[in-house]
């Protein structure tokens, strides 16, 4: 405010001089006209000089200047000396952000909504193979594996996928994406070789172990069907070898099913047109055959539609469940079997029971392994608690979800559903 008081009264101090001499020299209007061009000429260069000055970068001090101008090169001086501090504080964040995601173990990559690759880390060139200048690529032209390129496609991010490592193949990668902001997703990367070699070790040791037991166990289960068929037994050593056959029988349905559930981890899937209607008559056929009330499984197909996969992996979960239902439901009681179409065009089985129930507790773990509801009555009914672990398996396999609905002395309601790309007719 001083500087512009004093800036006006050196202007007012110009008009009166150029007034005074021109009212002595009686040429008042020149002398006016002349002092007010001199003003507007000095104030044009100066302008000029700024815009030079600010046309160079603003470069160097100019407070050095006279009045109102020097206040003007000091502001600019002012704000172009917070900004160089603020941009050194963002260039020390960056350095820093780089830093700390260049050490992580894991690997990330900033994508852009075509794709494109906006941003990685040090442990995402090594583990994808990428350079600093394969920014701006999409993604899908570096990393070929179709199962990525069709998980980066899908736009659902709820599951992990697990592919191998394009620069070795011997690396197994999780990959896993979180969409943000304005179409951009974060493309995360873990190394898990590790895990799956324990995997592959637990697998392969239940695999061959069951697979040794196997022989001696048929053996074992001979002799003993020869000593029960023996005459003149004495009463004891027959009960005893009966104890001995249904012990044995059981640890040969145990095998069974691991054997089973570890083909399941490891082997290859197969895909054919499987007739579920026959299938399912089949299944209910023999089921009911075993009962003694042979009119206990009452089977409705709803539909006639049929299922691609492994007919195989099908009838050991169809079976598995529609003995669990008899297993678990009194005698007297029938099991309902349905085969029907859903509203969303997919399929479901439903297998129903009048029995015992499952607490709400128990619904979530029954389908873990070997995991049984320890209830008086389960105690003197046979299992081996994988016959639900095999149908989740195999439900997976067949992109299938298992539904249970169950209610304490009610009965239970198993259902499987199919998604629609599994039907074929
Ligand atoms: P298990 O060989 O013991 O039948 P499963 O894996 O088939 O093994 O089943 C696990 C447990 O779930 C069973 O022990 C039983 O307690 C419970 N369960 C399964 N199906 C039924 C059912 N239909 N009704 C009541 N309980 C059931």
């Amino acid at each position: 405010m001083d500087r512009w008081q004093r800036e006006i009264k050196i202007l007012l101090g110009l008009l009166a001089i150029a007034v005074l001499v021109g009212h002595l020299t009686e040429h008042l209007l020149l002398f006016l006209l002349a002092v007010t061009t001199f003003l507007l000429i000095f104030q044009t260069i100066q302008i000029d000089r700024l815009e030079l000055w600010l046309s160079r970068g603003a470069f160097g001090d100019k407070r050095d200047q006279k009045g109102i101008w020097r206040d003007i090169y000091h502001h600019i001086w002012k704000i172009r000396k917070i900004d160089k501090k603020r941009k050194k504080k963002l260039s020390r964040m960056i350095d820093r952000f780089r830093t700390s995601t260049d050490a992580l173990p894991d690997a990330a990559v900033v994508l852009g909504s075509y794709g494109e690759i906006e941003w990685t880390n040090k442990a995402a060139r090594e583990i994808f193979g990428l350079k600093k200048s394969d920014k701006g690529q999409r993604i899908p032209n570096l990393v070929r594996s179709p199962l990525f390129v069709q998980y980066l496609r899908s736009n659902d991010y709820q599951h992990k996928i697990s592919i191998p490592s394009p620069v070795n193949e011997n690396i197994i990668l999780q990959i896993s994406i979180v969409p943000y902001g304005a179409g951009l997703r974060l493309l995360l990367a873990q190394d898990i070789t590790h895990l799956k070699n324990i995997e592959r070790m637990r697998t392969d040791f239940v695999s061959n172990v069951s697979h040794e037991l196997r022989t001696p166990l048929t053996v074992l289960k001979g002799y003993l069907e020869t000593l029960q068929e023996m005459d003149n037994v004495p009463n004891l050593y027959f009960r005893s070898f009966q104890n001995m056959a249904t012990q044995t029988e059981r640890m040969q349905l145990l095998i069974d099913d691991l054997l089973l559930l570890s083909k399941l981890e490891t082997k290859a899937k197969k895909s054919e047109c499987v007739k579920i209607p026959e299938l399912l008559k089949q299944i209910c056929r023999e089921s009911d055959l075993l009962e003694k009330d042979e009119r206990r499984v009452q089977l409705t197909l709803n539909s006639d539609i049929n299922l691609h996969g492994d007919e195989d992996e099908l009838r050991s979960a169809f079976t598995n469940l529609l003995v669990n239902a008899l297993k678990y439901s009194p005698a007297d009681k029938p099991v309902l079997v349905s085969w029907n179409k859903l509203n969303d065009q997919g399929v479901y089985l439903e297998v129903e029971d009048y029995g015992e129930g499952i607490s709400n507790a128990d619904i979530p773990r029954i389908t873990e392994r070997f995991y049984r509801v320890e209830v008086k009555r389960n105690r003197k009914i046979s299992g081996t608690g994988l016959g639900l672990a095999i149908v989740k398996h195999v439900l997976v396999r067949h992109d299938a979800k298992l539904e249970i609905e169950s209610q304490i002395g009610r009965g239970s309601r198993f259902r499987c559903v199919f998604p629609a790309k599994r039907l074929c007719f």
